[in-house]
């Protein structure tokens, strides 16, 4: 199947996505297409939702932390455990190109659960970097934007790039 990517302000990505109730050969035809369309859009996170798909599926790339490409795929993620905010920094993201904003509310660490490919439940402890961006994924899930957390300053910064980039 044919995916694009839906960027702001489609309200498509404001949406909850539902959890999957099965791995089945159509989810792990999904997980496939996105590591595919992350990979060639040079981005080291992708959730579900971004293309359309309101499922809780997000994967990420090692290579956000420097690492060779290794991609997670996490179904149902949940943050069970946090600790400690992550520094300030810039976040983007493949439905806001060209856009970064600082964002200052994410946890240095976190533990997540998940279902692996083999249905199988993971609970990992991540930390810094590749924390973050799992987040800023889990996030679409519940229809956050990482430009719904940035400060008052950015926000205005945000809309002046919209009016630029009409
Ligand atoms: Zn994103």
């Amino acid at each position: 199947m044919d995916y694009k990517i839906l960027t702001y302000p489609d309200k498509e990505l404001k949406k909850v996505s539902s959890a999957v109730d099965k791995i089945d050969d159509s989810i792990l035809e999904l997980i496939d297409s996105m590591g595919r369309i992350m990979l060639k859009n040079n981005g080291i996170g992708l959730a579900a939702p971004q293309i359309g798909i309101k499922k809780r599926i997000i994967i990420v790339d090692e290579r956000a932390i420097g690492a060779n490409s290794n991609i997670i795929a996490m179904v149902n993620p949940k943050i069970v455990s946090y600790e400690s905010f992550y520094e300030e920094h810039d976040e983007g993201c493949l439905s806001v190109p060209g856009f970064y904003g600082k964002v200052n509310d994410r946890r240095r660490y976190i533990k997540v659960q998940y279902l692996d490919l083999k249905e199988q439940v993971q609970e990992v402890e991540f930390d810094n970097f590749l924390s973050v961006v799992i987040q800023h994924e889990i996030d679409h899930l519940n229809g956050i934007l990482f430009v719904d957390r940035i400060n008052f300053v950015e926000k205005l910064r945000f809309k002046k790039f919209l009016k630029e980039n009409k």
